[in-house]
């Protein structure tokens, strides 16, 4: 069995994802023996990344920046869940309390940058995990690309949950007077109830809001994206007025929205939390979820009802995010409302 390197061991070599995913594949999460433990109960496994830009296709954008695997914010709905099972890990508990960190990601980064092919493309970090969950506080990984990033002048996107992106706002102030720089930050809704159930390791909805202000003030071109409006948690016209409200009297650039959609890992990892937490909703859902994303008819009424509030508090006439932000389903139209 494979033993890896302590966490704080910077001369020996890390294992790469492909050895994590065999050494879980034989002897289970638990073969992880030098995951480090923290006080927050996660583990956290080193590793050594080969490549840092990932190249993807169907999204507005081509490549993306993942420093760590994972996510210690736990949101039940997450999409990324299902990606933790490329490394044999479950999209369950593991996918929050499991962490791989990419601990030479920003050398990676910086050689990646300086290649004569790489033609400065734009680049949305924090896709498959959140770059800063609280363990970025510790590694600076997030910070130190940004850095390579600023010297390259390479346009970049952000979506995160967490505030201490307020952290590096100097770098994304003067990588926003260079190019394109877009923080969205992920506020599905400010009800406490749904907050707490959804997304239990997360900030407070309101502390992520003031963040938003505060890259705005530094000039930074920051919002909201309202992802993912969860139905029956959400989605009540009562609750996504309070939230859009807050959202504009933070002053957010923008705001977007997407309904939940469910598939593999991330569907049945809902579906459980929900038998277990909130099990008469369980025969709704099977019928709104029959396949990966609720009805469009469903999606569009939400969709209109958000566009429909987002004008009564004065979102809709604020600038848009930059065109590679996914701010929304294709044309949402305002066909009445339910549930
Ligand atoms: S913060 Fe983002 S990446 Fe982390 S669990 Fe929540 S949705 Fe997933």
């Amino acid at each position: 069995m494979a033993s890896f390197p302590l966490l704080f061991d910077l001369g020996a070599t890390k294992p790469t994802t492909r050895d994590i995913a065999r050494t879980v594949k034989s002897g289970g999460s638990a073969a992880l023996t030098e995951a480090e433990r923290r006080a927050d109960q996660a583990r956290y496994q080193e590793v050594t990344c080969r490549s840092a830009l990932n190249h993807v296709k169907g999204m507005p954008f081509e490549w993306t920046l993942n420093p760590y695997r994972g996510c210690t914010h736990g949101c039940h709905y997450c999409y990324a869940r299902r990606y933790h099972v490329q490394f044999e890990l479950n999209a369950d508990d593991e996918f929050a309390s499991v962490i791989l960190v990419k601990k030479n990601f920003v050398e990676v980064l910086t050689r990646e940058l300086a290649r004569p092919s790489w033609t400065g493309e734009y680049i949305a970090i924090g896709t498959a995990t959140d770059c800063y969950q609280p363990i970025e506080g510790h590694y600076k990984l997030t910070r130190r690309s940004i850095e390579a990033l600023l010297r390259a002048r390479n346009p970049i996107g952000i979506v995160t949950k967490g505030p201490m992106v307020v952290r590096d706002r100097d770098l994304l102030a003067e990588l926003s007077r260079a190019t394109t720089c877009t923080v969205c930050m992920s506020v599905p809704t400010v009800d406490e109830s749904a907050w707490e159930r959804l997304e239990p390791g997360t900030a407070h909805p309101l502390q992520r809001l003031r963040a938003v202000r505060e890259l705005v003030d530094a000039g930074i071109n920051a919002g909201v994206l309202m992802n993912p409006i969860v139905p029956g948690f959400s989605s009540s016209r009562d609750k996504l007025e309070r939230t859009i409200k807050a959202i504009a009297d933070h002053g957010a650039r923008f705001c977007g929205c997407n309904v939940m959609f469910l598939e593999d890992g991330t569907r049945t990892h809902f579906m459980k939390f929900l038998a277990r937490e909130f099990p008469a909703l369980v025969p709704r859902y099977e019928r709104l979820y029959r396949k990966k994303h609720a009805p469009e008819e469903y999606r569009k009424q939400v969709q209109g009802m958000v566009r429909l509030l987002q004008d009564r508090y004065g979102l809709a006439k604020r600038e848009k995010a930059d065109d590679r932000v996914p701010t929304s389903d294709p044309e949402p139209e305002q066909v009445g409302f339910a549930w």
